[in-house]
């Protein structure tokens, strides 16, 4: 008979990581997140050999205490909530307190960080947590940078699912995307193999969002969309939706956030289709970049780790607001509808 024992805390991080770091674009997500909830105005993501060599992202936000550095490494170690209430109404992207510990059990990492208190900059480094965290050191302005190395290089199995460093150099621009579109207060860059790749100036008015929006996905995009905002029954929902001359074959221009995160959900999916049903083809799909906000504490976050799922309180509401608002806005440049003068 098999006696039951404890996982030490490495193995149970690597399994854990399973879940959340699935290729570098899944660490690029997670750090870029820390370093918005850390207020940063600018993330600068530097990326080698589609991730898998390095993922560097550097940030001008308030930065961790060095009493905390060893801590913030640590699974279930998080600054963002403290209490079920917290969690309830949570304002921020991470929660989880495990993003840094999973990706820590699986790279060799390095963290350096100064807060507006301290004087000199600390760094904490890692090795696929073979060792204990060593805290040296360090010059950096106040903000943080986080430098993974050799992903998956003590998990072969999972390092032999990585694809080429085209493919994964893919999802990590299409991951700083999404981030992109969903804060346009922050600046971003990204380098691959030392090439800018991008790079985006925070965006005040419509127009810098516009052109935002633009360089992401596509002037065509942003030259047949309409900008909607709408507000009701506690609801708002923004954004850019495109006329049904631009349509596309596939439905890869959906960017659907919930309160500032990206999601992919059936009810929302659902309710954008029938707006659309009767100006596209069955086989065309829409193009959208759209914000709803609701109160956070009618919308349930955490139903996986990745955080691309949400529930809502009341699904019903949800998308008949979503339905009624695209509906109109398609209706109001519908060509049979203006002829009949009916909305
Ligand atoms: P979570 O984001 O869910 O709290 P993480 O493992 O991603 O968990 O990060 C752990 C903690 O480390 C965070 O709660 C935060 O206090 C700190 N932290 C991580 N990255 C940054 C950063 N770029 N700037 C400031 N603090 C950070
Ligand atoms: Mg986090």
């Amino acid at each position: 008979m098999p006696h039951i024992q404890l996982l030490p805390p490495r193995l149970a991080n690597q399994i854990a990581a399973g879940e959340v770091v699935e290729r570098p674009a899944s660490v690029v997500k997670e750090l870029v997140e820390n370093a918005l909830d850390a207020g940063a105005s600018r993330v600068d993501v530097e990326v080698e050999q589609g991730g898998a060599k390095l993922i560097r992202v550097r940030d001008d936000g308030f930065g961790i205490g060095e009493a905390d550095l060893p801590l913030s490494l640590s699974r279930h170690a998080t600054s963002k909530i403290t209490s079920l209430d917290d969690l309830e109404a949570v304002g921020t992207l991470g929660f989880r307190g495990e993003a840094l510990a999973s990706i820590s059990s699986v790279s060799r990492l390095a963290l350096t960080s100064r807060t507006a208190e301290q004087e000199a900059a600390a760094r904490v480094q890692v090795e696929g947590r073979d060792m204990d965290a060593s805290i040296t050191p360090a010059a950096h302005p106040v903000g943080t940078t986080v430098e993974v190395r050799d992903l998956f290089f003590n998990t072969p199995a999972r390092r032999k699912f990585l694809r080429t460093e085209k493919t994964e150099f893919n999802h990590v621009e299409e991951c700083i995307r999404r981030q992109a579109l969903s804060r346009f207060d922050a600046g971003f860059t990204l380098r691959h193999n030392q090439k800018v790749v991008q790079s985006l100036r925070p965006a005040a008015s419509d127009l810098d969002r516009e052109r935002r929006i633009g360089s992401l996905c596509g002037q065509q995009f942003i030259d047949n969309a309409v900008l909607i905002d709408t507000e009701a029954t506690g609801l708002r929902l923004w954004g850019w939706v495109a006329l049904p001359t631009f349509s596309r074959s596939q439905a890869d221009l959906q960017y659907f956030f919930v309160n500032g995160r990206v999601i992919r959900d059936k009810l929302v999916a659902h309710a954008v289709r029938q707006a659309y049903r009767d100006v596209l083809y069955n086989n065309r799909h829409p193009a959208f970049v759209l914000y709803l906000e609701v109160d956070p504490a009618t919308v349930d976050v955490n139903v996986h780790p990745t955080k691309h799922e949400v529930r809502f309180r009341d699904g019903r509401l949800v998308h008949d607001f979503i339905f009624r608002t695209l509906h109109r806005a398609l209706a109001d440049v519908r060509p049979d509808d203006h002829l009949r003068g009916a909305v």
